[in-house]
């Protein structure tokens, strides 16, 4: 992908291993998809150092020794990277191993795309078309919080097809995943808030720290009902929960307060008002407190962002309890508050000022900027006359990286293989503007989608229409735009003319013969002109059911001018299952079948015929060289 675009299609390193010579040389047509991956001859001292998240494995060789080797490094679906085994045919590309986190399916399939072969993938929700609930997770920035539970729901998924979701946040939800209010009937949660008061937990999965733990809120609540401070109470066990990271936390402290005394604080905070330690963002306090090292210790403990505003600044922010202490020893009205406000965008506080000890914590839910802020890619992909083989590496590529596919029925099936694992958005042939708005819409929400043209896609195709849409869209409101890229293809001239021999050696005029957006006067000015001024002419979208005579009045006007015999080739589904590839002459051209899978390429007034070929000389027979037999 070009180095500038800012998410290529493949994420984190590819080493191919290999055992055999054969093995070598398949491992290095793999390495030409893959530009900064690598070779290695397979040796029983594994390098461990590629034991590593978002690196892609490749083994090519038994899946025997594959087991045994990787065998000692495997951790968790977290953190194991992406393991793939393929026979030296490349005719089974298996998933080994992190199957949707690690993306192993993906690159499965993506590999077999390129090499020809079959992905094996054996994860129950890739076979049954169900959403993957990490995958899902991780595209809408949601953490899990209790992986045992992940695969407990998602066999439910894989047995009812459905969900239950109970969702805080108004996140998109997959069609299988239904919404419900009432959380006690909920499979899935996604909250930052904590229901079960009665678990020791506040989402942290390592000792609490004085065991400040959410039981604070209300331990003298019954099983279901409302605490004390009136939270829902629920028995969450047996859901899943997700948090989504939106807690920005404002902390002010002493100097030299510990890092043990801040972790405390801020955990009896969020315990006190049942929120997840998971859901917390990045913290805020004063620049003068940007070195304070307890305060650093504790951000870096949980890799959380520092950020710091100036006094100036936080004297700026209406609405918060003035604290004398801070106005003494800082100038700022005060810390926790408007830090918490400032790092969050927003107005109002979701937790006021708390004052432990010598730490006050404040709390406060980041703006939902995601939408506006966090534009995402538009490839716009051509995808060639037909079969796979005629897609460039560069746009298969593209359409593999993508999140979402947006096309037309026929070309996606054409492509079925590359994008059997996509979210994919068809419709028909001639709602190219629904297509190009949804496409549109889609990365707004941060996905890159990938637009699917026949041919080329800026030749009668989606190209412009995104463009034009993204155009007046950009003026109307001013809003961003997605990055976008357009990834050429194939044209139907290019096919068409390669299975004809060589008609368009010349200056060639292409017409399309549809009235649907342009008027048939024009068309037809058009054709005079062509035709007058000895272009080969190429006919695109020549004859549909519903306009039969266009086709015959076109070759009438280039009958004016040219003579009946000029050659004429008529190919139908150029590089596909059905091709079919005639050579004929302007006079018994309509005694053909042709339809709108057809174009056809009319001869200049040199063109001539030879060994079932069209040939369109380019001037070279003047030339003495050319006679070489003379
Ligand atoms: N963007 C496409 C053209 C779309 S217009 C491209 O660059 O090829 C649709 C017309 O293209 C069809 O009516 C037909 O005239 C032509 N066409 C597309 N695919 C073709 C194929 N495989 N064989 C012959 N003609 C084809």
């Amino acid at each position: 992908m070009s180095s500038g675009s800012n998410k290529t299609p493949h994420a984190g390193s590819v080493a191919i291993f290999y055992i055999t010579d054969r093995g070598r040389g398949l491992a290095e047509r793999l390495a030409g998809y893959y530009p900064a991956a690598e070779t290695k001859k397979y040796s029983a001292r594994f390098p461990s150092q590629l034991w590593k998240k978002d690196n892609t494995l490749v083994f090519i060789m038994a899946s025997g020794i594959v087991i045994r080797t990787i065998a000692p490094y495997m951790k968790d679906k977290k953190s194991d990277p992406a393991v793939i085994v393929m026979d030296e045919k490349a005719q089974h590309v298996i998933s080994l191993l992190s199957g949707h986190l690690g993306k192993a399916n993906q690159k499965a399939r993506e590999i077999a795309g390129f090499l020809g072969g079959e992905a094996v993938i054996t994860t129950a929700s890739d076979l049954n078309n169900l959403p993957s609930i990490d995958l899902w997770a991780e595209a809408n920035n949601l953490v899990i919080e209790n992986w045992d539970m992940l695969s407990k729901v998602g066999t439910k998924l894989i047995n009812r097809g459905t969900l239950s979701v109970y969702d805080e946040i108004g996140i998109i939800l997959p069609p299988e995943f239904k919404r419900v209010d009432d959380l006690s009937h909920a499979d899935l949660l996604v909250t930052n808030n904590i229901y079960d008061i009665d678990i020791n937990s506040c989402g942290l999965s390592f000792p609490l720290a004085g065991n400040l733990s959410a039981k604070a809120a209300g331990k003298d609540a019954g099983q279901a009902g409302m605490t004390k401070q009136g939270k829902i109470n629920c028995d969450t066990s047996g859901k899943l929960i997700l948090r989504l990271k939106n807690l920005v936390l404002g902390i002010g402290c002493n100097s030299g307060t510990s890092e043990q005394e801040i972790e405390s604080a801020v955990i009896k905070t969020l315990a006190d008002h049942n929120l997840s330690f998971l859901s917390l963002h990045s913290l805020s306090t004063i620049d003068i407190k940007k070195n304070e090292p307890g305060l650093v210790s504790f951000a870096a403990k949980f890799g959380l962002d520092l950020q710091t505003f100036g006094a100036d600044e936080l004297n700026t922010v209406k609405g918060v309890t003035p604290s004398p202490a801070a106005k003494r020893a800082t100038g700022a009205q005060a810390v926790a508050e408007p830090s918490a406000l400032l790092a969050a965008g927003g107005r109002t506080l979701l937790v006021p000022k708390q004052k432990i000890g010598n730490v006050t914590v404040a709390v406060a839910k980041k703006t939902e900027r995601r939408r506006k802020m966090e534009y995402g890619k538009i490839f716009i992909v051509g995808t060639g006359p037909g079969s796979i083989d005629h897609i460039t590496p560069y746009a298969q590529k593209a359409i593999r990286g993508s999140d979402s596919i947006v096309g037309y029925g026929t070309y996606l099936d054409l492509i079925q293989d590359l994008i059997a694992d996509k979210e994919v958005v068809a419709t028909g042939m001639t709602q190219e503007i629904d297509r190009c708005r949804k496409a549109i819409e889609l990365s707004s929400d941060g996905r890159t989608v990938a637009v699917i043209s026949g041919g080329d896609p800026g030749i009668y195709a989606m190209a412009g229409l995104v463009l034009e849409l993204l155009k007046n869209q950009h003026s109307e409101s001013g809003t961003r735009s997605p990055e976008i890229e357009v990834i050429p293809g194939i044209s139907a001239l290019n096919a068409c003319a390669s299975r004809l021999g060589a008609p368009l050696m010349h200056d060639f005029a292409s017409i399309s013969l549809s009235d649907r957006l342009t008027q048939w006067e024009t068309i037809e000015k058009r054709l005079y002109a062509a035709a007058m001024a000895d272009f080969v002419i190429a006919l695109y979208n020549p004859k549909s059911k519903g306009r039969t005579e266009h086709i015959s009045r076109a070759r009438q006007i280039i009958l004016q001018y040219r003579s009946p015999d000029t050659p004429v080739g008529i190919v139908r589904a150029a590089m596909r299952e059905n091709e079919s590839v005639i050579i004929t002459d302007l006079e018994h051209m309509l005694e053909h079948d042709i339809d709108m899978q057809t174009t056809v390429i009319i001869g200049n007034s040199k063109t001539l015929t030879w060994n079932n070929l069209m040939i369109t000389p380019r001037g070279y027979e003047k030339k003495h060289q050319f006679r070489t037999n003379e």
